[in-house]
């Protein structure tokens, strides 16, 4: 996994997550003002694709075919980023 970026595919979008503007992984600090609003929100809307680890979100599920066969591309972790956090979790959706 590279340092800086998680990426991520579910059945129609591109999930990244741009750790060098997420706040906890920047500051290094479980305390952030964001309170890993997207971690919180794929618990609560989505199907606990993301988890905390080492003071940022990363992948609770590793298999990229179980990503795609669980995540409901519910949207909520972007949404919670933009409106708690940094806005650094963008998700494509490539038209057909
Ligand atoms: S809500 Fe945004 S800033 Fe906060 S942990 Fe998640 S990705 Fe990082
Ligand atoms: S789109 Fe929904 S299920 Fe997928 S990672 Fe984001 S919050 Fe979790």
């Amino acid at each position: 996994m590279g340092a800086n970026k998680l990426e991520f595919e579910t059945r129609k979008t591109k999930i990244t997550i741009d750790y060098s503007r997420c706040l906890p992984a920047m500051e290094n600090t479980s305390e952030s003002a964001c309170r890993f609003a997207c971690v919180k929100a794929c618990r609560l809307y989505g199907r606990n694709i993301l988890k905390i680890e080492e003071n940022r979100p990363v992948l609770a599920v590793k298999d990229p075919e179980e990503i795609k066969r669980l995540d409901n591309e519910c949207l909520s972790c972007e949404y919670n980023c933009q409106r708690y956090g940094a806005g650094c979790i963008s998700i494509e959706i490539p038209l057909e």
